[in-house]
């Protein structure tokens, strides 16, 4: 069902709703365009699927468009993501073409006539060079940027200082080599979407029977793609200790976005590693892209757990605090930002496995603490995190940037 920003107004209040109007008054007839590069799997897409309706709803012509690639192209555009986060990287004269090559050719059939472009992550990144620049440019960062291979950054920066401004998710992802304004948005959830509305619970045992979920025993949850930098690995470490103390299911669900190839490889890894638990189902893993199913799943964990290496922000952890649930995660990248040790969640170091394990297991063994941890993770969520904010930040740099003079 498509929504109206009204239908947000009990959740969000009467005075948000007004001001997102008002704002949106001084822009009738403005026009943006987001451009990324997946239609499904990950957040990006997950936020703009909200945010474009929302923004048309409110009277801006707000528009998607997706950048066709290769396999080899997204190979590569993986490796570029995996070595902004810091990982090493080849940088070939090989993988420098086919990135600018795969841009120039989108470039060639999709035209751009709106008032403001929004370029997410780098793999539109170099679009900038192929037009002629009439409006202003935005770069959207979503990774971690604060420790990107140096090769990798220098040979980016070209594209990024061509921009009007750019927007990461946390001031530690703020460069200070880079001449061009940088601000922050935090990334947000839709509390009206499939994957957060609130769900009768005859949708919640029909999901589970379809998925073959039995509900005997208290469920570990781990929703994240197939990627390294989430460590579904460590995660089963962490299962195989709690179950010693209290015994438990785990299910890992990550879907295969069409711009992560590595992911089919690391399922692998992950399904060989859990045989010993799949029989029982112990350990379920799921690939599939559903996103009731996924709030199915987050409403039916005893507790979240987000083991990440890094994380740009984690908005599964945000998701997870809005149905009040206990969340055991990692003090990385933007996962601090909604979890205050103790008060939101639980913090521990990603190499810290016994720590996990044991918050876990006192969780388990003391569900009244969980809960209480939980609600207050809603009312933060609420106050920061929800699509209607992100809709002000949007429309607020369109004011500022287009009716400056
Ligand atoms: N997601 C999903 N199905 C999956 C795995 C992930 O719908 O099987 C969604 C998840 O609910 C969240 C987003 O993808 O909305 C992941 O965003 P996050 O910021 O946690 O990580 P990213 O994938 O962007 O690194």
């Amino acid at each position: 069902m498509r929504h109206s920003v009204v239908d947000y107004m009990n959740i969000v209040g009467e005075e948000v709703i007004v001001s997102i109007y008002k704002l949106a008054g001084k822009l009738y007839n403005r026009s943006m365009v987001h451009i990324n590069s997946t239609y499904y799997g990950g957040g990006v897409a997950e936020m703009l699927s909200s945010l474009i309706p929302l923004l048309n709803d409110v009277g801006i012509s707000a528009g998607w468009r997706i950048l066709k690639g290769s396999p080899d192209f997204f190979e590569i555009t993986k490796k570029f993501h995996n070595a902004l986060q810091g990982d090493s990287l080849n940088l070939t004269d090989n993988k420098k073409r086919l990135y600018l090559q795969t841009n120039e050719d989108f470039s060639t059939y999709t035209h751009i006539d709106h008032d403001m472009v929004i370029i997410h992550d780098p793999q539109p990144l170099p679009l900038i060079k192929f037009y002629h620049k009439k409006e202003p440019w935005i770069w959207r960062c979503h990774v971690d940027l604060s420790n990107p291979n140096p090769d990798l950054w220098n040979f980016l920066k070209r594209f990024i200082i061509r921009y009007e401004k750019v927007i990461v998710s946390s001031e530690q992802y703020k460069k200070p080599d880079l001449p061009v304004e940088q601000r922050i948005f935090f990334p947000v959830i839709d509390p009206l979407s499939p994957k957060n509305r609130e769900l009768p619970q005859s949708v919640i045992d029909s999901h589970l029977r379809k998925f073959k979920i039995p509900t005997d025993k208290p469920i570990l949850l781990q929703i994240s793609r197939f990627d390294k930098w989430k460590d579904p690995l460590g995660v089963l470490e962490v299962f195989q200790k709690v179950k010693q103390e209290v015994d438990c299911r785990l299910i890992l669900c990550g879907s295969m976005a069409t711009d992560d190839p590595e992911g089919w490889q690391i399922y692998q890894k992950v399904l060989n590693r859990a045989k010993p638990y799949l029989d029982n189902r112990d350990v379920i893993l799921i690939t599939a892209e559903n996103h009731v199913l996924v709030n199915v799943l987050q409403r039916s964990a005893a507790v979240v757990i987000q083991k990440s290496v890094k994380e740009g922000f984690g908005l599964t952890v945000t998701e997870a605090l809005w149905k009040e649930k206990p969340v055991v995660a990692s003090n990385v990248g933007g996962i601090p930002l909604q979890i205050t040790d103790g008060q939101t969640g639980f913090l521990f170091d990603p190499m810290d496995y016994d720590g996990f394990a044991r918050k876990i297991v006192e969780i388990l063994n003391n569900p009244d603490m969980g809960r209480e941890v939980g609600s207050r993770g809603k009312e933060l969520v609420r106050e920061k995190f929800l699509i209607t904010r992100l809709i002000i930040d949007y429309l607020h740099l369109m004011d500022e940037l287009l009716n400056r003079c």
